[in-house]
């Protein structure tokens, strides 16, 4: 394909996936196919000759629609959210272009200053601690994951390695088979399946912290302390600890202030895991579920969740650079340059022009309007659901102020109510909140 064919087949590809987005709802979200289905479409083996770009444009409904589970279909409510927004798809599309890698500074300047920068960006919407932010004199910074897993096996590793030296500068003859053998790391029993995976990849032992519906499934201070406690009684050298905040099964948010000052006291790495819900915290009145993140060595959330940010794009951060650094530093001859120490930066691995959907996405939509996609609602809805209510005088409610959301109360009040009161007017209150919904714009 030469660059004519390309203008043209670009602004149809871009045509495509418009008609596509706008029109998904009337596709059936779950695909009606068996396992296999997909081999019988097409051939055994790839064309000898080339085939035309209308015959592969034409398979994309033949073949790939009907096996399509439809993600950003309104009607998916499956997993989690993965995020999609035109600003990022369109940054995808340069940064395919520019197809550069960013394993050091010289092998692309832009790509890992750009990174860094918005790692900066999001530290400061998500009001991180001044460490984490690699523009300040703090010692840390962000770095862009592919995923969550990723992230959380990353910390691990480096976790590891930390407490490896750490063992073998107090006790240097001691063989690192036999520490690393001791070494034991936790997480909620609600935690994700990755953490559990995490520890078998790098053979530590993993022990699941036992949480009670009474707590909301969050871990407790006393309970980790316990089992620390009970684990180097045993021998064992406790060393990590994967804190949750929004669990996978029920967004259950552990108890990090409790938590943090234990791990810190114990010199235990404290990771924490917010894939999901990370991306409320921009918001001042979510916020508070992050206190607690001045005791963490490193925290992760996924913009490619909930924050527009096409996947992948899982943002980690940590307290100090070096710790990531010195667990995986590699020093090749042919990554050398001469800006070796000009950066701040820390590229552990392979990393793509991710930032720059990060950058078209904070610029397009701005912190407020990021918010205001976290909030799906403005105050407004609120109060003229509010006046529909009471200017129907069949119920009465008054309202409340909570962070500067216009709440409306719902108290139980009289002697005489009973639950068919209660359920005639949630029934007059959805009905007329359906009605506000549909009139105004959100
Ligand atoms: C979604 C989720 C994960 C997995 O995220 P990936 O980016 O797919 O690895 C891990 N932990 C929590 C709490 C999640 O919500």
């Amino acid at each position: 394909m030469e660059a004519a064919e390309f203008r043209r087949r670009g602004k149809e590809m871009v045509d495509l996936i418009a008609d596509y987005l706008e029109n998904i709802e009337q596709r059936p979200v779950y695909p009606d196919v068996e396992p296999g289905y997909l081999r019988s479409l097409i051939p055994e083996e790839a064309p000898e000759e080339p085939d035309t770009y209308e015959d592969v444009v034409k398979d994309i409904e033949r073949v790939i629609m009907p096996g399509v589970t439809h993600w950003h279909s309104p009607y998916f409510y499956a997993y989690f959210p993965t995020a999609n927004s035109f600003p990022a798809m369109l940054a995808d599309m340069l940064s395919g272009a520019i197809g550069c890698i960013g394993f050091s500074w010289a092998a692309s300047p832009a790509c890992t200053e750009l990174e860094t920068v918005m790692m900066d960006w999001l530290g400061k919407m998500l009001k991180l601690p001044e460490d984490f932010i690699a523009g300040t004199h703090g010692q840390g910074g962000g770095v862009i994951q592919g995923t969550a897993s990723e992230a959380t096996l990353v910390a691990l590793l480096a976790a590891r390695s930390r407490a490896v030296r750490m063992i073998l500068a107090s006790d240097p003859q001691r063989p690192e088979t036999g520490i690393t053998s001791k070494l034991v790391a936790y997480s909620s029993d609600q935690a994700h399946c990755s953490v559990e995976r995490a520890g078998m990849i790098a053979g530590v032992r993993m022990k699941k912290i036992p949480t009670e519906q009474s707590d909301k499934y969050a871990v407790q201070g006393e309970t980790l302390r316990r089992m620390i406690q009970e684990d180097k009684a045993a021998g064992l050298i406790p060393f990590y600890f994967c804190a949750t905040l929004g669990t996978t099964p029920s967004c259950a948010f552990d108890h990090i202030t409790e938590l943090g000052p234990i791990c810190n006291a114990e010199k235990i790495w404290m990771h924490i895991d917010a894939a999901y819900a990370g991306s409320s915290f921009i918001c001042p009145e979510f916020r508070p579920l992050l206190n607690g993140i001045e005791f963490a060595d490193s925290f992760n959330f996924n913009p490619h969740k909930w924050l527009l940010v096409n996947f992948d794009c899982s943002t980690m951060w940590v307290r100090k650079r070096s710790d990531l650094i010195g667990a995986f530093k590699m020093d090749p001859l042919y990554l050398k340059h001469d800006h070796q120490e000009s950066g701040r930066y820390f590229y552990t691995d392979n990393s793509l022009f991710r930032s720059l959907k990060m950058w078209f996405v904070f610029r397009m939509y701005g912190l407020k309007g990021l918010q205001d996609y976290i909030r799906k609602g403005s105050n407004e809805v609120n109060e003229t659901l509010l006046k529909r209510i009471n200017n129907g005088r069949k119920i009465h409610l008054v309202p409340c102020q909570l962070s500067g959301q216009f709440v409306l109360r719902f108290a139980v009040c009289a002697r005489t109510t009973e639950s068919r009161h209660i359920r005639e007017a949630w029934r007059l209150i959805t009905q007329l909140a359906e009605e506000v919904m549909q009139e105004l714009p959100h």
